[in-house]
């Protein structure tokens, strides 16, 4: 079960988003970012202080048929490059034996998990998405491995810190190893 502050965390942020759905400049933006057009984006989840998308909501569902578990796409260059780094460090094995080991950790994955699936399964509701073919799957490796750092990464700056505690680790990692902070632009798609 999902506890009543992140429930009412992931509606809140679920209307802000719908509030302001992408605008054509931002999926031209993004389509420069991922080199290709995002398919079922349905608006921008987190900025660079600049302005330019860091990661994007995507529909559940791609054109009316293709099922798409990552709600949370991560699109800035810079921020890709710098989580593919860790990825390759080998932190993912590191990161899901922490989660193994320590219950309190465990618990706020399982609940980041639970927060990915209400948000997924309101938006696809409003949006009239069929998502059963994705229910009860999150994404990551969610909710007790850690297989994709990218999706952690963009839930975490989607939703903000405090709800994905993995994401939120591997966020501080590259900041600290001097890759990537949401906090300072380094943006080279202009
Ligand atoms: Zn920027």
């Amino acid at each position: 079960m999902l506890g009543e502050p992140l429930q009412s965390r992931v509606r809140v942020r679920l209307n802000e988003l719908l509030n302001s759905p992408a605008t054509g400049a931002e999926i031209a933006l993004v389509e420069r970012q991922l080199t290709r057009y995002p398919r079922g984006m349905i608006a921008v989840g987190a900025r660079c202080r600049c302005g330019r998308p860091l990661a994007v909501v995507t529909r559940p569902l791609l054109n009316g048929s293709i099922p798409f578990p990552t709600t949370f796409y991560l699109t800035s260059p810079e921020a890709v490059k710098a989580v593919s780094s860790l990825e390759a460090d080998g932190t993912m094995r590191q990161l899901s034996e922490r989660v193994c080991q320590d219950q309190q950790l465990k618990e706020a994955y399982e609940q980041a998990h639970q927060a990915y699936l209400l948000f997924r399964s309101q938006l696809a509701e409003l949006l009239g998405d069929d998502d059963s073919h994705i229910r009860g799957i999150s994404a990551g490796g969610m909710p007790v491995r850690v297989k994709c750092l990218h999706a952690l990464v963009g839930q975490s700056l989607c939703m903000g810190a405090g709800v994905n505690p993995i994401g939120d680790i591997a966020l501080n990692m590259v900041a600290a190893a001097g890759r990537f902070d949401s906090n300072l632009c380094r943006c080279s798609i202009l």
